[in-house]
């Protein structure tokens, strides 16, 4: 399967987000420095000075999926489904990503559906597929697409759903400051777009009307 990552391709204007140039280590040390100032506070105080190192080393973490591609993650599907073509679907796979707008968290639960054709996958390689597009600077809507838009492409089975339900703390820590707020977003390809038993039974089984 000679597949190619879009999500790295520069040239796609909807997905190039490749720096130019990395910034060193100490560049980002420095910048957390200044947005500790900015904050009002004193970068060389007790409290504070293993700070920019502990942020820098966290940043590699929360944004580690710029570094993983999807379609090898995904390459290895299983072919022989004895002839299963049921829906597959995975519940509350849990995630923590960051907002594209404030880097602030955005913790929830992604659900997952396919209905396949030939191909399955192991179970494990949908909560990986949540992470390569959770693990970056992220909108909800976006997200949601991404899994579902690539579990379409490797697979090609009948149909995809992902409906994700997340909190954003950019909205329950600032702003408008309604906390236990919820966001819904969900993305239905092939028999869950087109055929309304489907897209029930689907909504049905992860407990959503
Ligand atoms: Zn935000």
């Amino acid at each position: 399967m000679a597949i190619k990552d879009k999500t790295q391709d520069a040239t796609n204007p909807t997905d190039s987000h490749i720096p130019l140039a990395m910034p060193s280590r100490e560049d980002a040390m420095k910048a957390v420095r200044t947005l500790i100032q900015w904050a009002g506070d004193d970068p060389d105080r007790d409290g504070l000075q293993g700070t920019p190192d502990r942020v820098v080393r966290a940043y590699r973490e929360h944004f580690r999926g710029y570094d993983m591609d999807p379609y090898e993650i995904l390459m290895r599907t299983f072919e022989d489904t004895e002839g299963y073509d049921e829906m597959v679907l995975v519940r509350d796979i849990p995630f923590a990503s960051h907002c594209e707008h404030h880097i602030a968290p955005i913790i929830g639960k992604v659900h997952i559906a396919y209905l396949p054709t030939d191909r399955v996958l192991g179970l494990s390689k949908l909560a990986r597929l949540v992470e390569v597009f959770s693990k970056r600077l992220q909108i909800q809507e976006k997200l949601t697409v991404q899994i579902a838009n690539t579990l379409d492409e490797v697979l090609e089975p009948k149909g995809v759903a992902v409906v994700i339900d997340a909190v954003h703390e950019c909205m329950t820590t600032r702003g408008v400051d309604k906390p236990g707020v919820g966001t819904i977003t969900s993305h239905m390809v092939g028999a869950f777009r087109d055929n309304p038993a489907t897209r029930r039974e689907f909504l049905a089984m992860i407990g959503q009307r």
